[in-house]
C-alpha cells in the first residue's frame, strides 16, 4: 500500500492509500464529489501535517476568495463556558 497525494480546487489536498501502482491521475474529491488531480511529491521528505496543509490550503483560497458568512457569528455572555460543569457554579 501507498499514500497518494490529490488536490481538489475546491476543497484543497487529501491523501488516499491504495497499491502500489494502482493510483490514477485523477480521483473524486471525498468533500464535494468533484475530480481532483493527483499531486506529486516527495515521499516523506517535506512531508507537512494534513491538518497544517489543510490550513495552509484555506489561507491560501481566502486570500483572494473568502469565505462567505450568511449570519452574524453568535456573541456568547462574558464569563460563557462550553463545560456543562461551570453551569452548577453560583452566579454573582
Ligand atoms: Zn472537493
Amino acid at each position: 500500500m501507498a499514500t497518494y497525494e490529490y488536490r481538489c480546487q475546491q476543497d484543497g489536498s487529501f491523501d488516499t492509500t491504495l497499491p502500489i501502482g494502482t493510483a490514477g491521475t485523477a480521483a473524486r474529491c471525498p468533500r464535494c464529489g468533484g475530480p481532483a488531480a493527483r499531486v506529486f511529491s516527495a515521499p516523506r521528505l517535506t512531508r507537512t501535517p494534513t491538518p497544517l496543509r489543510h490550513a495552509i490550503d484555506r489561507a491560501e483560497r481566502s486570500a483572494e476568495t473568502p469565505d462567505v458568512v450568511t449570519r452574524v457569528p453568535a456573541r456568547h455572555p462574558v464569563g460563557w463556558s462550553s463545560n456543562p460543569a461551570h453551569a452548577r457554579l453560583p452566579r454573582w
